[in-house]
């Protein structure tokens, strides 16, 4: 029997290292005992642990990540036993909590398997996944997972990593645990919420660095702290609204204000980061999970379906169908505008939603004028036809905040313009591009561009 797996064992070793460390051979063994043929066991680890291998730190970490491998230093560890209603007689499983970290952040996690180490110790996940749990993003550890622990691991110590992180806006991930930032305040609001039956006032707002902005609430009282105020937050906790990071300030959370000689110090100031966010690329978008209150400026290359007029349930908002809400069954729908687009600046493209001002604002119609055209017109496509005809290749700019899923990017719009004065700049800036070409003395390619533009 050993013979007939030893080659087997090699080819794994191989292929996925110290298999006695991993747990790997302990699967691989489970499966012999099984009666599954060597080759085919062989096939099925492979396939487990060996393709998709994909090595993520904290700051990879988003909703919906499946099947990879993670290693962190453990900085929290706790347990307790979960007693199901069904499982009543059954012994209460253990789930083990904590936290990990790695050199770009620190990130809570559960499992259902003992771990192999203890606080300040390294270990490695196999098939490791994201659970959300109360808006917070988990790392979960589950049967399938195999951890060991990494003794000679180069990541830095129990101290440094405990330290909380010190973090620009732009760094600060959905996973985060703990963060530390320097941040201005640009909007502040108060709101009166229940917290377990007791009225509370809550503050919610935008703060914003040299890098980005982001939204914070405040289940504290922020003496003395108002708009333009510059502070020091220590121990904020991240929290995912809106799909987006949001730093939450609570009791544990230190905030003091930043005196005028340390803001000197400072990348910016409240005056800097006031401004209107400068346009930024599609493939930056593109290349973070989320981003908060930014611009981008594009074609609107295509209307997709769904644009124009809806009926939404006046219960819950949701669109409905031939006045039939999915959760509320028959009611009177409630008519809405809406316009859902694709936008392309070069760099890439993604689908932009424009809730009903920004459409009526784009569009030029307002909803008591589509609903006039769709009641005059025997189509009842004819406000969507209507829209493509009058947005299809426009040039736009749009400010709002972006989040990203398998389907792609997707952008809400929380305003938008056409930037009639920007086609001019770009017109200018072209012609200017090419007669340098020409004093330059150069060469065909000017005539060819200049040849292309009088084509145009
Ligand atoms: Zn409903």
């Amino acid at each position: 029997m050993d013979e007939k797996i030893a080659p087997h064992l090699e080819e794994l070793t191989r292929a996925l290292g110290d298999l006695e460390k991993t747990g790997i051979r302990a699967e691989f063994e489970k499966l012999i005992a099984f009666r599954v043929p060597p080759d085919i066991a062989k096939e099925s680890i492979l396939r487990k642990f060996g393709e998709k291998k994909r090595i993520l730190k904290v700051k990879d970490l988003s909703a919906n990540l499946k099947n990879f491998e993670f290693t962190g230093r453990i900085l929290d560890l706790g347990e307790k036993s979960i007693r199901s209603q069904a499982e009543a007689q059954e012994k209460p499983s253990r789930l083990y909590t904590g936290v990990l970290a790695d050199e770009t952040g620190s990130v809570q996690f559960s499992s259902w398997k003992e771990l192999p180490g203890s606080i300040g110790d390294v270990i490695n996940v196999k098939n490791a996944y994201v659970r959300i749990w109360q808006n917070r993003i988990r790392l979960s550890i589950g049967e399938q997972s195999l951890v060991s622990k990494i003794s000679d691991s180069l990541l830095p110590s129990l101290s440094e990593l405990s330290a909380s992180q010190k973090k620009k806006l732009i760094d600060i991930r959905a996973a985060d645990f703990s963060v530390d930032t320097v941040a201005c305040i640009l909007q502040l609001s108060y709101r009166e919420v229940l917290v377990k039956g007791r009225q509370s006032r809550v503050i919610s707002g935008v703060l914003a660095d040299e890098t980005g902005r982001l939204p914070f609430t405040s289940w504290i009282e922020l003496d003395g702290i108002d708009i333009g105020s510059i502070i020091r937050i220590d121990g904020a906790q991240v929290r995912i609204f809106r799909g987006m990071p949001s730093v939450n300030i609570l009791s544990s959370t230190k905030v003091s204000s930043v005196g005028p000689e340390e803001a000197e110090k400072l990348a910016f100031t409240f005056e800097s980061v006031a401004k209107d966010p400068v346009p930024i690329k599609i493939e930056e978008i593109d290349s973070r999970d989320s981003m908060f209150d930014v611009s981008v400026a594009g074609n609107l290359v295509s209307v997709r379906p769904g644009s124009g007029i809806i009926s939404r349930c006046p219960e819950c908002s949701r669109v409905i169908q031939k006045g039939n809400c999915r959760v509320h069954g028959k009611v009177e729908g409630i008519w809405d505008m809406r316009i859902k687009a694709v936008l392309d600046d070069g760099t890439g493209s993604m689908s932009v939603t424009f809730p009903r001002e920004l459409a009526e604002t784009i569009y030029g119609k307002t909803l008591e004028e589509a609903e006039q055209l769709m009641f005059s017109d025997v189509s009842k496509d004819a406000v969507y036809e209507d829209i493509k005809r009058f947005l299809t290749g426009r040039y736009l700019a749009i400010r709002g905040n972006s989040s990203k899923s398998e389907f792609g990017i997707s952008f809400v719009a929380e305003s938008a313009w056409l930037p009639e004065e920007d086609i001019a700049v770009r017109i200018v800036e072209l012609l200017r591009r090419l007669g340098s070409d020409e004093e330059d003395g150069s060469d065909k390619s000017s005539q060819v561009s200049r040849g292309g533009i009088e084509l145009a």
